[in-house]
């Protein structure tokens, strides 16, 4: 692709999640008026003042997403795109950025896997069929995007660069951007819901093929990219795997029967309000009174 043509390309990608991901429904089950107020807002298609940090990190992980999506396409390589005279936002600067600086450190997902890229973006559940039987078996629609789908042939490569210890055959890969590395990664990746849920799923619609795991590839945003852990700090890179064998479908039954509830009567949760690092946007700007 030109220069141009990746320019408009990002331009346009829509930003959003899955709409009716795991996701949605945990943030709902935390505070089903938080997810009202988010869903209007991206109705109206205004972004929420208070919270403009995270929709800055959001769009930065929405354009990283993007470009690692054209590259398994084969629309990309890592050649070297001036923006510098262009009107661009910083949000796509730092996701080329991050995209580059992964190609240049790491190489494709295959070569450091071991295997090869056999899919990407690829929807949750796939067909009218699959939907019904979310339907049935969770209580409502449950949608994903799998980042992309990895056959791992050389599993001996993969230990070598990742330290992952696969099996020979399909893998699921989500891409994460973190803001940094930490210890608590191997325990939110290990135990994911969203892992268990996108398995779940997957395999069901391809019992022919199944997958072994999902696996969490991490970039962090560090200033400096740093190929390997030296004296300024760790690597800016790290892989996790799911932890197989997991049966948590009642759980996520359960998380989505309260978040569509939560959403559904709009039910507030004032214990969130305040909780975190940052106060709830909607209780900043005041849209939120949380009684
Ligand atoms: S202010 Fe509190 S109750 Fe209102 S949306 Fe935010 S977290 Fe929920």
């Amino acid at each position: 692709m030109t220069e141009d043509e990746i320019l408009i390309t990002l331009q346009s990608t829509p930003h959003g999640g899955s709409p009716r991901g795991i996701g949605f429904y945990s943030k709902a089950a935390n505070c089903g008026r938080k997810a009202v107020l988010d869903e209007q807002a991206k109705e109206a298609n205004t972004n929420q003042p208070d919270e403009s940090e995270d929709e800055g990190a959001f769009a930065v992980g929405t354009h990283y997403h993007r470009l690692m999506e054209l590259h398994i396409r084969g629309q990309t390589s890592n050649e070297v795109w001036d923006f510098s005279d262009r009107l661009v936002g910083e949000a796509m600067l730092e996701g080329l950025r991050l995209y580059r600086g992964y190609l240049d450190h790491w190489g494709s997902l295959g070569q450091r896997y071991g295997g090869t890229a056999v899919g990407t973006e690829v929807p949750i559940p796939a067909t009218p069929a699959g939907e019904a039987k979310i339907r049935e078996i969770f209580g409502d629609a449950v949608t994903g995007r799998i980042d992309a789908v990895l056959d791992v042939t050389d599993p001996a490569v993969a230990f070598a660069n990742t330290g992952l210890q696969l099996e020979r055959g399909r893998y699921l890969v989500d891409f994460k951007t973190a803001a940094s590395m930490s210890p608590q990664h191997q325990w939110t990746f290990q135990f994911s819901l969203q892992a268990a849920t996108y398995l779940d799923i997957y395999n069901m619609e391809n019992p022919d093929k199944p997958a072994l795991g999902m696996i969490f590839d991490v970039i962090a945003k560090h200033k400096q990219l740093r190929k390997v852990a030296d004296k300024k700090g760790g690597s800016s890179y790290a892989a996790y795997l799911q932890k197989p064998g997991f049966d948590d479908r009642e759980v996520i039954g359960a998380l989505v029967k309260i978040g569509k509830r939560n959403f559904e009567e709009s039910i507030p949760n004032p214990a969130q309000c305040v909780s975190g690092f940052s106060p709830c946007g909607h209780f900043k700007s005041g849209k939120c009174s949380r009684y």
